[in-house]
């Protein structure tokens, strides 16, 4: 026996935690784990999941337009909020209880609490226990950021946008990353009046620039009202509403004001700094390599470390981590080449390098792009356009990047980041056989680069 209770205990149960820990423990690991809000983290409760449902839920408002071109009469239809959320929970609360089932059947001990550090190898939990272990897990992801601005009480965050009591006719969406536009998505879908403000000169500039200019232009179309250059100065309670007074002058009269402006490491109150526990500018938790911190017994992985903020790294590193302590494993998860998805309207899928980051790092490209209308809006009469675009490597002929915004973007890329992880090169790609009609044979068919760089 240690001299320990645990030989790992986790603080906080989200993808990450969930993953060491009931990895960990099939491996013959003794582990606990606390959690202080709802089991599953951001990802299940207020993040990937419920916003994937309310964003199914808004591709039938224009999926209903749609079908009239194909010959159906769809009556006015009545959309009920309450029954969506409702709806939702139960399949959110379903989902938790699976994993809680699956980290308790491997073994793990779960606290229904929050978890502070005492010392190296101690943690005081919100319930009055103590408990010791040999090494213990940071796993607390992060929290959304209001900035400091007179009536920032009114607004509303997206932990809170999955809970509304009913749907805000007129809604203003304050941020322009990927949280902002999907929330666009869904509300404009859902059949509010969504009104986009956003301090930057451009949206989505995380990814490659052309995505973020074509969403502009889609989001124009949906008739979402988009302001670049533009941020809240105030928000005032008025009859009937929200005023938000922003710095270009204009003024918006809204229901609802939700902020996306980016989150923040959870790090604060748990007794980090007194343990001398080292944190970036941001509060991120410094890691090394095998995801340690400069305290040898304490570990973090996921959105607290501010690395790539998305749920499979979370859980890919939690797993690699739980099979380097104990499983004699040596796997480290790679960074690069990380799919990803943006569930906006329409979706995005980008995968590898954009244009902007392969000239950063100075190498040669040649980019291929396509534009056109996908074959479902010939009789939907959407005016919506696909946008597909390949960065591939002047010297090697290696496909850095592969990004496509238009329908089922999120389920095309997937089998592309395969090839792209495994090195394909721009002659492979043509020489594989389109899969047809589909829009995702374009990114096997585009035969002249469009810009070669530098
Ligand atoms: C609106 C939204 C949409 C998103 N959509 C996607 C998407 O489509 N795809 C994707 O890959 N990612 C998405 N993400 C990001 C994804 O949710 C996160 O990257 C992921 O959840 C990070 O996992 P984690 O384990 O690091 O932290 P989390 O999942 O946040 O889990 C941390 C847990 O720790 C708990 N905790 C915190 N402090 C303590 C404490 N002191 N004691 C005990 N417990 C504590 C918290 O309550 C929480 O349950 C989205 C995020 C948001 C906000």
């Amino acid at each position: 026996m240690t001299q320990y209770d645990y030989d790992l205990f986790v603080i906080g149960a989200g993808s990450g935690g969930v993953r060491a820990s009931r990895i960990s423990a099939n491996h013959g690991a003794r582990v606990g784990v606390c959690e202080d809000r709802d089991m599953g983290g951001t990802c299940v409760n207020v993040g990937c999941i419920p916003k994937k449902l309310l964003s199914y839920s808004a591709s039938f408002g224009h999926g209903f337009e749609d079908a009239t071109g194909y010959g159906w009469e769809c009556a006015a239809n009545k959309f009920s909020w309450p029954d969506l959320i409702r709806n939702k929970d139960v399949e959110i609360a379903r989902i938790a209880g699976v994993y809680r089932m699956l980290m308790e059947s491997a073994g793990v001990k779960v606290y229904d609490a929050r978890g502070s550090l005492i010392d190296a190898h101690t943690v005081a939990l919100s319930t009055g226990e103590q408990v010791t272990a040999e090494r213990i897990l940071i796993a607390t992801g992060g929290w959304p950021k209001v900035p400091e601005i007179p009536g920032k009480e009114l607004a509303i965050t997206s932990n809170e946008a999955f809970h509304l009591p009913e749907l805000p006719k007129r809604v203003l969406i304050a941020g322009g990353g990927y949280i902002a536009v999907e929330f666009a998505g869904i509300f404009d879908g859902l059949g509010s009046k969504v009104t986009l403000v956003h301090r930057g000169v451009a949206i989505l500039t995380a990814f490659d620039h052309e995505l973020g200019q074509h969403l502009m232009h889609e989001m124009y179309e949906h008739g979402i009202e988009a302001h670049l250059h533009s941020v809240i100065t105030r928000l005032d309670k008025v009859d009937g509403g929200i005023r938000a007074t922003c710095n270009d002058g204009k003024t918006h009269e809204v229901d609802c004001v939700l902020y996306a402006t980016g989150r923040a490491p959870l790090t604060h109150g748990m007794g980090l700094e007194a343990l001398g526990v080292a944190l970036d500018a941001d509060g991120a938790i410094i890691v090394d390599e095998d995801d340690r911190t400069n305290v040898p017994s304490i570990y973090a992985i996921g959105d607290v470390t501010n690395q790539l903020n998305l749920t499979p790294v979370a859980t890919a590193k939690g797993h690699a981590l739980a099979d380097r302590l104990y499983a004699g494993g040596n796997r480290h998860v790679s960074l690069e080449n990380v799919a990803t998805a943006i569930f906006s309207s329409p979706p995005i899928g980008t995968v590898g390098l954009s244009e902007e980051q392969a000239i950063e790092r100075g190498i040669a490209i040649h980019v291929f792009k396509q534009t056109f209308r996908p074959l479902k809006h010939r009789l939907s009469m959407r005016n919506q356009q696909t946008f597909m675009k390949l960065i591939v490597d002047s010297a090697t002929d290696k496909v850095l990047g592969c990004h496509v915004i238009g329908d089922d973007a999120a389920e095309m890329l997937q089998g592309f980041a395969v090839a792209i992880t495994a090195g394909a090169t721009k002659a492979m790609f043509d020489q594989t056989i389109g899969i047809h009609p589909t829009s995702a044979e374009e990114f096997v068919t585009m035969r002249t680069p469009v810009r070669v760089q530098p």
